[in-house]
């Protein structure tokens, strides 16, 4: 792995980001409620499990699902609810494999609670989009201060309620 394609974000960074950029400031500091989170364990147990004949490849910080035959980068979630996060994870994935060479041909989302596929096109857009996207993880982390908190509506079921609101 090269200093250019692992500079430390990962499929993790770019969700918390696009989620709630203090969480992501939280996250890159080292505090890590998720991990005692059931909805994160649940979605372990099911990646473990759905499909078992993959190969996961390990990017340091991104652990891309697999990657079949064409290059198409696959991802599977837990969630029932495809997300634009989800897609954003899967271009961070095909920008990092991309600038080790691979010829990525596309991404696709699995959500096999509710049987669905989303396809997650990759070319000379979709790659500008992951490269911003990268780049504004970059400047959530390296800032001095935690982003404000969103609106407390938006903080359901977020595993860092405790450290911003005190409440869990
Ligand atoms: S609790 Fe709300 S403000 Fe805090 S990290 Fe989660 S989503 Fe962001």
């Amino acid at each position: 792995m090269t200093e250019e394609t692992d500079n430390g974000i990962g499929g993790v960074h770019i969700k918390y980001l696009l989620h709630c950029p203090r969480q992501l400031w939280l996250y890159s500091r080292g505090y890590r409620p998720e991990q005692n989170n059931s909805s994160v364990a649940f979605g372990e147990a099911l990646d473990a499990t759905t499909y078992t004949r993959r190969r996961d490849i390990d990017l340091g910080e991104a652990k891309i699902d697999w990657v079949t035959t064409g290059a198409v980068v696959h991802e599977t979630k837990s969630s029932r609810t495809p997300s634009p996060q989800h897609e954003a994870q899967v271009r961070h994935y095909c920008l990092l494999l991309a600038r080790l060479g691979v010829n990525i041909a596309r991404g696709v989302v699995h959500y096999p609670l509710v049987r669905r596929t989303t396809e997650v096109a990759w070319d000379a857009f979709a790659r500008a989009e992951a490269e911003k996207t990268e780049q504004a993880a970059k400047d959530v982390i390296a800032a001095d201060q935690p982003a404000p908190r969103l609106p407390r509506s938006r903080c359901r079921g977020c595993s860092y309620r405790d450290y911003c609101w005190g409440d869990l």
